[in-house]
């Protein structure tokens, strides 16, 4: 089995808790060089400020993992495409649908391989979702997103910046579940969206959506955004089909039950399945950027209804 070796570019909060424990206990992959600003060090792995050092120091190198903000994804990925690496980009994989569809093709006309990754989707309870609802109809769907910003990103002010999606960040890992547990294609109708009043990215969003899967024009899908919820958080996905089957993802897509009857928990390992996947599109030379639910979110954006409300401080 060939291993591979492999940088990381940015060593904020996502880095530090998945990606540099995931690949030291990975097989496959093997760190040897982190891109920091700030010049974060791990032991026995040198650290560099920009990529272009990273590449010159290690011609060598594989792959590039992206942690960076959405942001700034595009011109790093670029660069490392043009270095010859193959790349793993963090969600969301760009800030606009344009930029994600320009990596698609320059990384296919470099012939390297280029990985839009969404965590949640590697959980064994979305995959049985995805199983248990194929061929069927959608009599309802109702996704509730709630989380605490202050909790899951302290500090973190990028996130308020246009272009960094504000609640879509963590929205958008309730879609990508979404796109992969639906049996047909989904559409956002309506989008209502809410900015505090010194803030560019939203706080919190509703949608209505509508899909070729739903049983009939009564048929109701709806989501529920938002960062400001206190004490308990809610990551949770109720549908009803249209043969009477109630199926409700919880804990961020980890658990499923099944008319009311847990039906699969397992330990959370999104970033170890990535890592898996990763191996696998390497040794097969093959992409993987799926659009889906990043053109949700671009279209709730499009369609959507601002209103303003309270500033936000942190
Ligand atoms: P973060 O803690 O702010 O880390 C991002 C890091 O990127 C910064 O610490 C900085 O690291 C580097 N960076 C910042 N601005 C940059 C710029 N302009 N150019 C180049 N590098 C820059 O954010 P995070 O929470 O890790 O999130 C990063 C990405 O991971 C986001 O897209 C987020 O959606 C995704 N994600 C986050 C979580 C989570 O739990 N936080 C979970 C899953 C996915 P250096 O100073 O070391 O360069």
């Amino acid at each position: 089995m060939k291993s591979y070796s492999i940088g990381v570019i940015g060593i904020g909060k996502i880095t530090q808790d998945q990606h540099l424990p995931v690949i030291a206990k990975d097989p496959r992959f093997r760190l040897a060089g982190l891109v920091s600003q700030r010049g974060l060090q791990q032991p026995d792995v040198p650290t560099f400020r920009t990529p272009a050092e990273l590449y010159a120091a290690l011609p060598d190198l594989d792959a590039v993992a992206i942690c960076t903000p959405p942001s700034v994804r595009h011109a790093i990925a670029r660069e490392a495409l043009d270095a010859g690496k193959h790349v793993l980009l963090e969600k969301p994989p760009a800030p606009t649908m344009a930029e994600m569809n320009d990596l698609t093709s320059y990384a296919a006309a470099r012939g390297k391989v280029i990985f839009a990754t969404w965590h949640s989707q590697y959980n064994a309870a979305v995959d049985e979702a995805k199983k248990r609802l194929a061929g069927k109809k959608i009599r309802s769907l109702h996704i509730e997103w709630k989380e605490d910003v202050r909790r899951w990103h302290p500090g973190q002010e990028w996130i308020w910046d246009a272009g960094n999606f504000g609640v879509f960040d963590p929205g958008i890992n309730a879609l990508s579940i979404f796109t992969k547990i639906m049996p047909a294609p989904a559409f956002v109708k309506s989008a209502d969206l809410v900015y505090p009043a010194n803030r560019d990215t939203p706080i919190a969003a509703s949608l209505v959506l509508t899909s070729l899967a739903c049983e009939n024009a009564a048929s109701r899908l709806t989501a529920e955004f938002d960062w400001r919820q206190e004490g308990d958080q809610s990551w949770n996905i109720n549908v009803a089909t249209g043969d009477g089957v109630a199926l409700r993802l919880t804990h961020g897509g980890s658990k499923l039950l099944v008319d009311g009857a847990l039906t699969v928990e397992a330990p959370m390992a999104e970033y170890e399945g990535i890592y898996r996947h990763f191996a696998e599109l390497l040794d097969a030379g093959r992409g993987a950027m799926d659009a889906a639910p990043f053109q949700l979110v671009a279209d709730a954006f499009l369609v959507g209804r601002r209103t303003t409300t309270e500033a936000f401080v942190w």
